[in-house]
């Protein structure tokens, strides 16, 4: 059994087929298009693939109903709004399939294939623009019962006074995530009014005291976020990814250390970086379709 993941991104798509033990059988990065475009290049793709894919599972950049694979609004691929891709695919493809919310594909395979491999229970942070988070017990994402768990980005953990996004002040994200650490930056003094994370990380690095200050405070509120995720669910491994965590040594090993020093009943886990890179969401999505179709076959067989 064959399983085809399709990380369908706002610039590119990245088409992953897989075999039954996960092992990849071929790849390919193709320019993102309409539903009708994608359905043209997946059969482009399996027409030179050493296998057919029995099933595929497809990721939505967005907000998705998980009873009927509705896309309730994509910001990046407006022409998904009200649509069931996975729907409209299958009907192409002649196989079945799913959609998946992409943050839930590039956590499941994190847990699974990449640097939460052997836990059983992992606790994903992605640090982007926005900040994701989600519980993977068992190679299943917790979603909770309204769908809403693993908001990590919206604890309030920063001392800034500054107001989310959400309505709340003093998010994690509006500490850490990708564009408030360079408006972090400028409320500091700092001259460049775009300044991304990279740009900040750079200025620390050489010195500039704003910049230090900024990342300090990104760091202590992850920490502090960290210490909530240990009270809340304990997970045997925190695996965190995303831009921002690229320069660990001013964000990621600032914030645990933060975490084990200010640990009073909290047990913090170990934490590693993700280990996927782009191809996190193709997996996951792989592995959600073989899930998804193997799984329901193998019930159905039961007597
Ligand atoms: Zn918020």
């Amino acid at each position: 059994m064959s399983a085809l993941g399709i990380d369908y991104g706002g610039t590119n798509t990245k088409l992953l087929l897989v075999d039954e033990s996960g092992a990849v059988l071929a790849r390919e990065t193709v320019s993102t298009g309409t539903l009708a475009e994608l359905g043209a290049s997946v059969h482009r793709f399996l027409d030179t693939a050493p296998a057919a894919a029995q099933s595929f599972a497809v990721t939505v950049a967005g907000t998705l109903d998980p009873s009927t694979g509705v896309v309730r609004r994509s910001a990046n691929l407006p022409w998904l709004d009200g649509v069931a891709p996975a729907e409209v695919l299958s009907e192409s493809l002649g196989v079945p399939g799913v959609a998946v919310q992409d943050g839930e594909a590039g956590a499941i395979a994190e847990a699974r294939f990449g640097a939460g491999r052997g836990s059983d229970e992992v606790f994903v942070i992605v640090l982007g623009t926005g900040i994701a988070g989600a519980h993977v017990l068992s190679g299943s994402v917790q979603r909770g019962a309204h769908g809403g768990a693993g908001e990590v980005g919206h604890v309030p953990v920063a001392d800034n006074g500054v107001t989310c996004s959400c309505g709340q002040v003093g998010c994690l994200e509006t500490a850490i995530g990708g564009q408030q650490v360079g408006l972090r930056w400028r409320d500091r003094g700092a001259e460049n009014q775009d300044a991304s994370a990279r740009d900040v990380v750079e200025a620390a690095g050489s010195g500039d005291e704003a910049a230090v200050a900024v990342l300090g405070d990104a760091a202590r509120a992850l920490g502090r976020a960290i210490l909530n995720v240990s009270a809340l669910v304990d997970p045997a491994l925190i695996v965190v990814g995303g831009g921002v965590s690229r320069s660990p040594e001013w964000t990621v090993e600032p914030a645990v250390a933060y975490a084990r020093e200010n640990a009073t009943f909290h047990v913090v886990p170990e934490l590693r970086l993700a280990s996927l890179g782009v191809w996190a969401g193709a997996h996951g999505a792989a592995a959600v379709a073989a899930d998804t179709f193997v799984g329901a076959r193998a019930q159905a067989d039961r007597p």
